[in-house]
């Protein structure tokens, strides 16, 4: 396993940053969200952080919500040198049912919970926080209340059934929201963060993408050194073609991107990428073709879980090889492996799970071997999807990469269902390429989230130019979705797929039926494997 060096703390040193401590709400990530919407940089740690071994300086807390209840035994609590900070602190439903225990214990179990949409009457209209945020609708999800006024506090806002719906102590700048103004049904909630940042905070709202360029080449440069080389899997991907550009415009040819092909990509894969990354975007590039090695090795295998284990190590040997074959310039070893790593996947890892919960670091190698002895590089661990994408933009990566669909690690391998021959990837390689053609013709790439065509290995009887004919079945998925967590299926116009069906049956031998997969996530999952 390759080592992770302790990026903590690279950007907040750069840019004014929002703590958000993390209490175990589902909705935490969306604080730094919205936060990030205008502007302004926003990183979450758990509610366990210790501040005194925090390495940089926030310019505002934010406690955000939770499931426990403050007053239950080991329910979690925030360490109190947050007051000492002396910079403002938010918080959010049990985040200030948290600000309330430790400033007189006044938090019990409320006559009823209170889930959903109330409107707020904001009591005291010159409370900084409320800026034209009155009588609004704000989401409410709570089963506990404050009982009384914390010491020291006044109240700032009700609703019908929350008499201290926002309450503040202005001296300290310590403010507590019963709702949740990070979740969209709160209307004016980006407004209140945003007044809690920028008006009360006074952090500038500097976090762009070119700002975050320029000072993330400066650390790449300051990291890697003058001399050291790096290497980084590149996919044909949005994520990883960013992070290779990012790398190139840092260190130049100091960066090794390395692509396999695995003989199950999708149809021109590797001319493009080859064209895109390496005559395109000046990365320099080195293509490796082990398509025979993959399929050989999936030969005779039909369990989906085995067809990805298989995948994965294959392509771990092929990246050893390869990497251990290129030559660095001062004939040393290479001493870094870039990882596209994404904020969802950071945040996955820190936020806080239960009292009881060790905190890990976070490793996203990938299984490296030991012996390689890597040390990683992560520029885009800050960063959410739609943040990468902008990057991409600005690095000129092709509009069509940067809004590519995902496409998964083992390829049309799980795509394939059953065993995974030459002539099934053809078929389904095919198949696929008119289903996304047709898509990207009918102007509807962008709003699907992700589509693509699976061979299922059923035989069906057809009948083509008086021909009985007996061949395979290819069901199409097109699927709508924020976060690939739930997603739903596309609706499409019948002439489209209608359309769509007549192509695939027409031009790709080997298939006597399409279907549309009409199943959302859950219960099923978007890929079919
Ligand atoms: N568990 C607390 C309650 O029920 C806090 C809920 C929350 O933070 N959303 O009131």
């Amino acid at each position: 396993m390759a080592s992770s060096l302790s990026e903590v703390g690279q950007v907040p040193s750069v840019f004014q940053t929002i703590l958000v401590l993390d209490f175990g709400s589902q909705y935490s990530h969306l604080i730094i969200r919205r936060l990030r919407e205008f502007n302004v940089y926003a990183e979450m740690l758990p509610c366990t952080q210790v501040i005194s071994e925090l390495s940089w300086k926030p310019a505002g807390v934010i406690l955000s919500g939770g499931p426990y209840s403050v007053y239950q035994d080991g329910s979690p609590h925030v360490d109190h040198d947050i007051f000492k900070l002396g910079v403002p602190i938010l918080g959010i439903c049990y985040g200030m049912q948290e600000l309330a225990w430790i400033n007189g214990k006044g938090v019990g179990r409320g006559d009823k919970r209170e889930y959903g949409p109330a409107t707020l009457n904001v009591e005291d209209q010159s409370c900084a926080l409320f800026k034209d945020v009155d009588h609004s609708q704000v989401w409410m999800s709570h089963g506990d209340k404050l009982q009384s006024l914390p010491v020291g506090f006044k109240t700032v806002a009700t609703s019908d059934n929350s008499p201290f719906a926002a309450i503040a102590d202005e001296s300290k700048q310590i403010y507590g929201i019963q709702f949740h103004p990070e979740v969209t049904h709160t209307i004016k909630g980006k407004n209140l963060l945003k007044n809690f940042a920028v008006n009360i905070c006074k952090v500038s709202q500097n976090w762009t993408m070119e700002n975050f360029i320029e000072t993330e080449i400066k650390r790449i440069r300051k990291l890697v050194g003058e001399t050291a080389e790096v290497i980084g899997a590149v996919s044909g991907g949005v994520d990883s073609t960013v992070a290779a550009k990012l790398m190139t415009e840092a260190i130049g040819d100091r960066f090794h991107a390395i692509y396999v092909d695995n003989g199950v990509m999708r149809k021109n894969e590797t001319v493009t990428v080859k064209k895109t990354l390496d005559e395109g975007l000046g990365i320099n590039l080195t293509v490796v073709d082990a398509g025979d090695i993959f399929l050989s090795k999936l030969k005779g295998i039909t369990d989906p879980e085995k067809k990805r284990k298989i995948i994965g190590n294959t392509f771990i040997d092929v990246f050893e090889d390869v990497a251990s074959k290129i030559k660095t310039k001062d004939g040393s070893d290479i001493e870094f492996l870039l990882q596209g790593t994404l904020y969802p996947d950071v945040i996955e890892s820190i936020s806080f799970k239960g009292p009881s919960q060790t905190i890990k670091t976070h490793h996203n190698v990938g299984g490296l071997s030991e012996n390689m002895k890597l040390k990683l590089i992560e520029p885009l661990r800050e960063l959410f999807k739609d943040e990468v994408r902008h990057l991409g933009e600005i690095l000129n990566i092709p509009e069509d990469l940067v809004w590519r669909h995902p496409f998964p690690g083992p390829g049309i391998a799980i795509r394939v269902l059953g065993e995974v021959t030459p002539e099934q990837v053809k078929i389904a390689r095919e198949a696929d390429y008119i289903f996304i053609e047709e898509i990207k013709k009918a102007g509807l790439y962008r709003q699907i989230s992700q589509a693509f065509a699976a061979l299922l290995p059923v035989k069906s009887v057809g009948v083509m130019g008086d021909q009985r004919t007996y061949e395979q079945v290819i069901a199409l998925r097109a699927i709508e979705t924020t976060d690939f967590m739930t997603a739903d299926w596309f609706v499409f116009e019948a002439k489209f797929l209608k359309k769509v069906a007549s192509r695939i049956v027409n031009e790709v031998d080997g298939v006597a039926r399409v279907t549309y997969d009409i199943t959302s996530k859950p219960p099923a999952t978007v890929e079919w494997e």
